[in-house]
């Protein structure tokens, strides 16, 4: 499967995760269609920890209704890794509950930011998407 990002959505991304680091970032993505990102929904993380992020159900309300409103998608949800690898922890893995959406990973621990995504199901990573 491969995926596209368009440009705008992944600097919102970005910009999003280094101004919160080194406090985990998160939010959802939004497209036209389940293999388009253009859009980055900004989420707070209301864990405010540096090792692991929730939403507040309000917002994830709110995202799904702009998202709705707008005839977009929600094609998955992202949070950041201030310090660590760009793959799931066990508890991302097992918090991601829906197995529709897709979930990103920004790692902001090398010199380079690395943004992945992740097909999770049944308690384990299924597949690992190409980002283009
Ligand atoms: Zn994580």
């Amino acid at each position: 499967m491969e995926l596209t990002i368009t440009d705008e959505a992944y600097q919102s991304v970005l910009a999003q995760a280094q101004n919160d680091a080194p406090v985990e970032s998160c939010g959802y993505l939004l497209g036209p269609d389940r293999q388009t990102v253009t859009m980055n929904y900004p989420m707070r993380n209301i864990d405010h920890s540096e090792e692991h992020f929730s939403f507040d159900p309000r917002e994830q309300f709110a995202a799904v209704k702009y998202a709705r409103q707008n005839g977009l998608v929600i094609v998955g949800n992202w949070h950041s890794h201030p310090a660590s690898p760009s793959r799931p922890s066990a508890e991302d893995i097992r918090l991601a509950f829906d197995p529709n959406i897709l979930y990103f990973i920004l790692s902001l621990a090398g010199e380079q930011p690395v943004f992945n995504a992740f097909a999770i199901a049944d308690g384990e990573v299924k597949e690992k998407v190409n980002l283009r």
